[in-house]
């Protein structure tokens, strides 16, 4: 009985493993954006959205900081008086040459959180990498905070794992770091080659609706091409510009994500 019962425990893993496995390579090659396998308790501390009954959305901005380009999502912001949250990355953060965009960032109102450090998919399976990645992380953003003359540098709560892949050995680990795991609802491939604002706007004013988390990409995983200029992710302020305006048209306004997700007091 009792061998009978182990056997058929391991049968019954098996097609987790086999479609964590075949995930694996798919993200990889594809860059196919997150799913979710909820088992045990793995979605309690994750969050996707606020209420569908509050007019407002959060902007969300991925892989930064990222020089140029997160100068002018920050600039963007500014002019429509907007906050956002940036998921950044500690690796993005080690050389130095951001750490006067993560203090604006404090200054400004803005929200960080991390998207681990290195962007890798493989330390999301293991227990031990992942818990390293979210510990040099939260390292990276303390140093460089520190560094540009932040001498209290705000908790670091959020952490939305590379490609919004959650397992459960990563919903332990933020757990264990005191982080909540944050998803996005929208999300229209603005770091797809070739997208212009207007396209990205468009299509995200053609699904968003109230409560929404919209994700923007103002990097490229740890490629830290836009030092002198914007190279890389230059949709994605303009797209600040386009889209919080229109959003306010349909009476949707843009607040904090911690505001949104009703975590923390208005
Ligand atoms: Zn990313």
């Amino acid at each position: 009985m009792l061998v009978a019962a182990a056997k058929r425990r391991r049968i019954e893993r098996r097609p987790a493993l086999l479609l964590a496995a075949l995930a694996t390579g798919a993200l990889v090659a594809c860059r196919v954006p997150g799913f979710l396998l909820p088992e045990g308790e793995l979605l309690r501390d994750v969050y996707l959205r606020g209420s569908s009954a509050v007019p407002t959305v959060a902007l969300t901005f991925d892989d930064g900081p990222n020089g140029r380009c997160t100068e002018a999502v920050l600039d963007a912001l500014a002019a429509q008086r907007v906050q956002a949250t940036f998921f950044v990355l500690g690796a993005n953060l080690a050389a130095g040459h951001n750490d006067a965009l993560l203090a604006r960032m404090v200054r400004e109102g803005h929200t960080i959180g991390i998207h681990g450090h290195t962007h890798r998919v493989r330390p999301l399976f293991h227990a031990h990498l992942i818990a390293g990645e979210i510990h040099a992380a939260l390292e990276a953003v303390d140093r460089s905070l520190r560094r540009a003359g932040v001498p209290d540098p705000p908790r670091v709560t959020f952490f939305r794992p590379p490609f919004g892949l959650v397992t459960g050995i990563t919903a332990r680990a933020a757990a264990a770091a005191g982080l909540a795991l944050v998803e996005w609802t929208v999300s229209v491939g603005d770091w797809q080659a070739g997208r212009r604002a207007d396209e990205v706007t468009a299509a995200i004013l053609a699904r968003v609706r109230p409560g929404d988390v919209i994700v923007l990409h103002d990097g490229d995983e740890t490629h830290q091409r836009s030092e002198e200029r914007c190279v890389d992710r230059g949709v994605a302020a303009e797209t600040v510009g386009l889209l919080v305006p229109a959003l306010a048209a349909r009476g949707l306004a843009v607040v904090p994500l911690g505001e949104l997700l009703g975590l923390v007091a208005r």
